[in-house]
């Protein structure tokens, strides 16, 4: 069954009506397509790895297998990572990987007092993490209802909610790396009050296959949705809700980290390692594994299921500060450009397939499906 606009309509309030601020209208053509970008979300059935495995005398924490949710529990799981090689008292850290996760434990490692290098075969504008869409999803694609750990959904929440803290500190600051927008589902779309909204439809597909969905228990951190008079938007549809949520400007976010970093004294290492036992030889006594879907072949977590997802970013428009659903294509405005994600599939949309190669038809299709909502495209 499709979660239809009516149905989150029914839960909106309407009580009292806050007037829509004046909406730029979205140039949505196919032409100001600059950029797509393909990714594997990095999804583990129980839920992410957070947990210490011993190779000689090093001790590994690892902390990958986030699904489509890494950006959003990145400093609530990266706190558990670091409290547990932290455990040790070491002088000196070893973080492998330089995504999200990878970056948020070298941080808070660096803040807990240690000497932190990064080894990785990639820094974060070439990773998984740079291809995301950036917004707060904390339960996107985290884990299966029947496959995750028991007590997963008290540790989800406790990391989410330790992230939800730690984004704000970057609310405000130069580059906008995280900021609030109001976000618009109008009718013939799925309203995306996290991105498991959609849960639904892949439950309704195979059972067996279905999404953990755990927003309910941190309905405090987020606004609700309100309907909003269709006439009181440039949107050419009948049904209009309005919500708000938390954007993380990708580029700006790590650019914002990297820095942070090595201001901290970080250093990075380029490194490609085949197996564990290159690690151990790195002559660092505590290493925080962070290699995300590389995981799999490194760690030979087989575990690891690939969930492909496509982004397009059209040409910025600094004017237009909203977010929209519409006909399951999700737009978010971010400050490097506005990206457009079809999710006609479903959140199981791309289980289990490694093609990271683009498909332009798929973006094209997203942006004239946009398109319809707007009456003039200037
Ligand atoms: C289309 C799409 C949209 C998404 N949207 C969102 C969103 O809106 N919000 C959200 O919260 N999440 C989102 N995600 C999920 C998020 O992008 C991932 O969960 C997150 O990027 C995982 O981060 P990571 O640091 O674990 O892995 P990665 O970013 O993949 O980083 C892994 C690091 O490990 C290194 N590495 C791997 N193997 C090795 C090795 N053998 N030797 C040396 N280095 C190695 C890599 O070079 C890299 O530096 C989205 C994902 C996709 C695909």
């Amino acid at each position: 069954m499709q979660t239809s606009l009516a149905a989150a309509l029914a839960g909106c309030s309407t009580t009292s009506f806050e007037p829509a601020p004046a909406l730029a209208p979205i140039r949505a053509r196919t032409d100001r397509i600059f950029d797509i970008a393909v990714c594997l979300r990095p999804f583990r059935p129980a839920g992410p790895r957070v947990e210490t495995e011993r190779l000689g005398d090093v001790l590994v924490v690892h902390n990958y297998g986030h699904g489509g949710s890494g950006w959003s529990l990145s400093w609530g799981s990266s706190t558990r990572a670091v409290q547990l090689a932290m455990q040790a008292s070491p002088t000196e850290v070893a973080v492998i990987g330089c995504g999200a996760l990878g970056l948020t434990s070298a941080t808070l490692a660096q803040r807990a007092g240690a000497r932190v290098t990064i080894y990785a075969r990639d820094q974060l504008p070439e990773t998984t993490s740079a291809r995301a869409t950036g917004e707060w999803t904390p339960d996107s694609r985290i884990a299966l209802v029947n496959a995750a750990a028991p007590g997963f959904a008290a540790v989800w929440e406790e990391m989410a909610r330790a992230s939800f803290k730690r984004h704000r500190d970057y609310l405000g600051l130069p580059g906008t790396p995280v900021e609030w927008i109001d976000q618009y589902a109008v009718s013939g779309g799925t309203p995306r009050i996290t991105q498991s909204t959609d849960a639904a439809s892949s439950n309704a597909i195979e059972p067996a296959l279905a999404f953990a969905s755990y927003a309910r228990s941190i309905r405090d951190l987020t606004p609700r949705w309100r309907s909003v008079p269709a006439d009181a938007t440039p949107f050419k549809g009948t049904s209009v809700a309005r919500g708000e949520i938390m954007v993380f400007n990708i580029a700006d976010y790590g650019h914002t980290l990297m820095n942070d970093f090595f201001i901290a004294g970080g250093q990075f290492r380029r490194a490609d390692f085949r197996s564990p036992s290159q690690i151990a030889a790195l002559g660092k006594r505590v290493v925080i594994n962070c290699t995300g879907y590389g995981a799999r072949a490194l760690w030979k977590d087989e575990t690891l299921v690939p969930v492909r997802g496509q982004i397009a970013r059209l040409i910025p428009q600094p004017e237009v500060r909203y977010g929209l659903v519409y006909r399951h294509v999700l737009t978010v405005p971010r400050r490097d450009g506005l990206v457009v994600q079809s999710f006609a599939g479903g959140e199981r949309q791309g289980y289990g397939d490694t093609n990271e190669a683009p498909d332009r038809a798929e973006a094209e299709q997203a942006v004239r499906t946009l398109a319809e909502l707007f009456t003039t495209s200037a």
